[in-house]
């Protein structure tokens, strides 16, 4: 019997799994299984860089520390930002009225890093094997819930423990196995990633341009690519997807006006359609889940993996504290503490993400200008600008402990 099991090794599963068995000063590390029936294996290090990135924010990079991840990253494949120009597409992306964030303004080195997805995996499930966890290359296939314990099924047999965590991402199987209902709307919207080279530098800056069908972002990569984001109208995104290389360089161009000169692709496209996914109770008993498990937002403020870290870190130490006062890890009145913590944190991040989607994504009109015009009202405060560096730094509401 383990005391915990995860369900899904992706980045959040991983990182959990790695705290928990790697325990803290109080706690010794649990015993830990996770399932995961598709391990990334390691990219050889001449490998382009991945299609899938994320933007890792401050809190996050000293959760992958603690988790004992960051150090098994390798450097070239991931790449500090130090700015952010963010701007509607109502003004020229040299216009005064760009909003601007400096790490500079708060005195930090960077506003926090672009990883590679399959190399943030790869050192997160690494460091859960150095903490001691067990790896089951299977899937989960069928859950029941007793009075003492829980027992997961895969094809290849039975595991139990006192606490399954489903991390297996937005379609979770186990949260439908629990009966934990869940709410999904569509936003209507296709995201297309793709890397591309610019003819002027990225200079370690986010860039990312409101416009009345969308919204995209250049991402700075290591090798001095970028890897773009563009969120379309569905209809517009399938029209993006089927051009030829040079007529989607061609349309890139249009949509980001020139801000990194003309771009030229150097991978294929991908395409994910845009959903808002929000499980209505994020426990049960014996059952918590985090991730995109828990939910899912839109991409345009690139905090998905970010807050699935924050509830890994959230859960792992509600777990711990159980623990060490000995108590039932898997009771429902311990995981309801994660619960109520990290709900509302999401809840609140979702409706802000889902306001400026609507407000400066998708208007076109007055309201559009007016958002804009905050954007530059923003970028004339030094006060308001830090306010939101801290933010986009990830270091405002309850940080678990581990992100301090
Ligand atoms: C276009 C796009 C851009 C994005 N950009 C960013 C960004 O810049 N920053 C950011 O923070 N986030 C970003 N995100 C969101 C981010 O990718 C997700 O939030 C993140 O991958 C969620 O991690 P997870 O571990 O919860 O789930 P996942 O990454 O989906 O991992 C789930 C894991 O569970 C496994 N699994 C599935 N089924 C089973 C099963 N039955 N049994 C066992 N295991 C199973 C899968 O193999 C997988 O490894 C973006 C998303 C999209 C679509």
């Amino acid at each position: 019997m383990f005391d915990v099991i995860v369900v899904g090794g992706g980045p959040v599963g991983a990182c959990v799994g790695a705290l928990l068995a790697g325990g803290t000063g109080r706690v010794a590390g649990l015993s830990v299984a996770l399932l995961e029936p598709r391990p990334p294996g390691v990219l050889p290090g001449d490998a382009r860089p991945d299609l899938r990135v994320v933007a890792l924010s401050r809190a996050s990079e000293r959760l992958l520390k603690r988790a004992g991840a960051w150090g098994q990253m390798p450097s070239e494949r991931l790449s500090a930002y130090e700015r952010m120009r963010i701007w509607h597409e109502s003004i020229a992306p040299t216009d005064a009225g760009v909003l601007v964030f400096d790490a500079a303004d708060v005195g930090e080195p960077n506003l926090g890093y672009i990883a590679e997805g399959r190399a943030l995996q790869t050192a997160l499930l690494a460091a859960f094997a150095e903490a001691g966890g067990h790896i089951e290359t299977a899937p989960f296939s069928a859950l029941a819930i007793g009075e003492k314990e829980v027992q997961v099924s895969t094809p290849q047999g039975a595991l139990t423990a006192r606490l399954v965590i489903g991390a297996d991402g937005a379609q979770s199987a186990l949260r439908a196995a629990a009966g934990l209902a869940v709410d999904i709307r569509a936003y209507g919207q296709t995201a297309i990633v793709a890397n591309v080279a610019t003819t002027r530098p990225h200079e370690s800056t986010a860039w990312q341009r409101f416009m009345r069908d969308g919204t995209l972002a250049f991402l700075p990569l290591a090798d001095g690519s970028s890897s773009i984001v563009w969120s379309a109208d569905d209809a517009r995104a399938a029209g993006l997807v089927s051009l030829s290389d040079t007529a989607f360089a061609a349309e890139l161009d249009r949509a980001s006006d020139l801000a990194l000169g003309t771009t030229r692709l150097l991978s294929q496209r991908l395409s994910f359609p845009l959903m808002r996914v929000a499980a209505q109770r994020y426990v049960a008993q014996r059952v918590a889940l985090i991730g995109d498990a828990a939910h899912v937002v839109h991409p345009l403020a690139g905090q998905g993996v970010n807050l699935g870290l924050l509830d890994a870190a959230a859960l792992a130490q509600e777990v711990n504290a159980a623990v060490a006062a000995r108590e039932d890890p898997g009771a429902l009145r311990v995981l309801r503490a994660y619960e109520r913590w990290r709900k509302s944190e999401v809840a609140a991040m979702a409706i802000s993400i889902d306001t400026f989607d609507r407000l400066l994504a998708h208007g076109a009109g007055p309201l559009a200008r007016l958002m804009q015009r905050g954007l530059s009202w923003v970028n004339a405060s030094q006060e308001l600008r830090r306010f939101f560096i801290r933010r986009a730094l990830g270091l405002s509401g309850e940080l678990p402990e581990a992100a301090r």
